[in-house]
């Protein structure tokens, strides 16, 4: 059986070079994601034009994430320091004189609505700090070392429930968007969004630029769990940031909101990514613990479109065999094919109800019995096969676009393959002639052969997005 569930890998100084990204693809990586936080601009872009170089060599779809600072808060850069416990430091903008040991932090002004008492935590949460005093004409916060240590520059920090709001400046975000534009970057994912809104400013950007990615939100902070109903509406897809969210939040509340979170965006059709930790111990050893095999297995009983490795295939010592344990969890999950029964599949447009029903008959005895071999969708925007992915049926879905920016975009969505086909006006009129001319490039493109039975779901008014209206059973002629 074909793989369903998908994968991305983390790009870094582990799997950078040709060789390796070929086998990490043909291990079973569907998407690449590459971490601003890392490299220049410039090092991106060659590297993103390797992997699609590769791609097209394999033959095989790949997407590209880019995965921004966003809202992501990180100390400034200065020469590793250690601080001891008790001792007050002082953060800043910049370096300066001061008898306080100095924490540069670039965006300090987002600070400076904090309240004496409250933690900062540095480098996930190794570190800790207490506000002691705010200066907000210098622009200065004074703090005290809870757990000290040894910092080096650039690392992350973390405000648990510091309840301010946005603190995305897209103003620095820019030469990376104008990147996204220009390469046409499938998946935009951005770091600590924490409202609707901060979605919607990306969004503007995107506005007036002939392509769009899918805008992934990545969901890290207590405020964008609050506000999650309004980001989902507005996001193209969800990543369970489930690193920075346990830190941000009690670890213990990650695996139940991993679950709210899925179970919600399932209900709209909109793809989901479980990421962090996955594998976390297979940076160091070639086999993963019995417990991370779980969570990786879990992940799927959850219903995850996507799983994500980060580390492991960035700069850890193993990331073919990282994704090939994966890939190998998950081919047997699929087996297994679990459902959840407590997900309100939202069902307002004509496309949700025919893809709901295409998927009742496919669950029915009449097709059970006659060995239904896949889901063929003929698809413009992608709709049709988010929202029949979302049933899970354990079954390809075949999807024929002439969309070619679409193509890569639904590397994401767990079952579906995509292929891009233009035969004209094909997509409109579907006589014999037509179908036949789908049939024959299946035949040539998937292992589906004459005699074979597929349910085949398309609109017949082409390019309307919710206005799928034809499901079908045919067979392979
Ligand atoms: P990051 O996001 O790796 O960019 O921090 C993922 C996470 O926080 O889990
Ligand atoms: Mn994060």
């Amino acid at each position: 059986m074909l793989p369903l569930a998908k994968i991305i890998a983390t790009i870094g100084p582990a799997c950078q070079q040709q060789a390796e990204i070929k086998s990490l693809i043909l291990k079973g990586v569907n998407v690449f994601r590459f971490n601003l936080k890392h490299n220049s601009l410039d090092w991106h872009a060659a590297e993103v034009e390797l992997v699609r170089g590769i791609a097209k060599q394999l033959k095989k779809p790949v997407g590209i994430l880019l995965d921004l600072e966003g809202g992501e808060l990180r100390i400034g850069k200065f020469k590793t320091k250690n601080f001891k416990k008790g001792e007050t430091v002082l953060f800043a903008r910049n370096e300066k004189k001061s008898n306080c040991q100095i924490i540069p932090f670039p965006k300090i002004k987002s600070l400076l609505c904090l309240s004496v008492g409250q933690k900062i935590l540095i480098d996930d949460g190794r570190h800790e700090f207490k506000i002691s005093k705010i200066d907000k004409a210098k622009k200065e916060i004074y703090a005290k070392v809870i757990i000290g240590g040894t910092i080096k520059e650039r690392k992350a920090v973390n405000i648990p429930n510091s309840g301010f709001k946005s603190s995305i400046n897209v103003q620095d975000d820019l030469p990376a968007l104008e990147l996204c534009a220009q390469l046409k970057i499938d998946f935009l994912a951005i770091s600590f969004i924490k409202e609707k809104n901060d979605v919607l400013v990306y969004k503007k950007f995107f506005a007036k630029k002939e392509f769009k990615p899918w805008i992934i939100s990545k969901i890290e902070t207590r405020e964008a769990i609050a506000d999650f109903d309004d980001i989902l509406k507005e996001s193209d897809g969800i990543m369970i940031a489930r690193g920075d969210l346990g830190v941000e939040l009690p670890f213990e509340e990650v695996p139940f909101l991993q679950k709210m979170l899925i179970t919600k965006s399932l209900a709209k059709g909109k793809p989901i990514i479980t990421a962090t930790h996955m594998l976390e111990s297979m940076i160091e050893n070639p086999k993963a613990t019995r417990a991370e095999i779980s969570d990786v297995a879990n992940a799927l009983y959850d219903l995850s479109d996507c799983l994500m490795l980060s580390g492991e295939t960035a700069y850890g010592k193993y990331p073919g065999l990282s994704v090939a344990t994966m890939r190998k969890v998950a081919n047997f999950m699929e087996k297994q094919k679990p459902e959840k029964l407590d997900i309100d599949y939202e069902i307002k447009t004509q496309t949700e109800a025919i893809c709901y029903s295409a998927h009742t008959l496919y669950k029915s005895e009449f097709c059970q019995k006659r060995n239904i071999k896949a889901f063929v969708v003929l698809s413009r925007k992608g709709k049709t096969s988010r929202v029949l992915s979302r049933l899970r049926p354990y079954l390809p879905i075949f999807t024929i676009t002439d969309n070619e920016s679409l193509v890569k975009k639904l590397t994401i969505l767990f079952g579906v393959y995509p292929f891009y086909l233009n035969l004209g006006g094909i997509y409109k009129q579907k006589g014999v002639k037509e179908i036949k001319g789908i049939l024959n490039f299946l035949k040539k493109n998937t292992f589906l052969k004459t005699g074979d039975k597929v349910i085949f779901v398309w609109g017949e008014d082409w390019g309307t997005p919710g206005k799928t209206s034809v499901m079908r059973i045919q067979e392979i002629v």
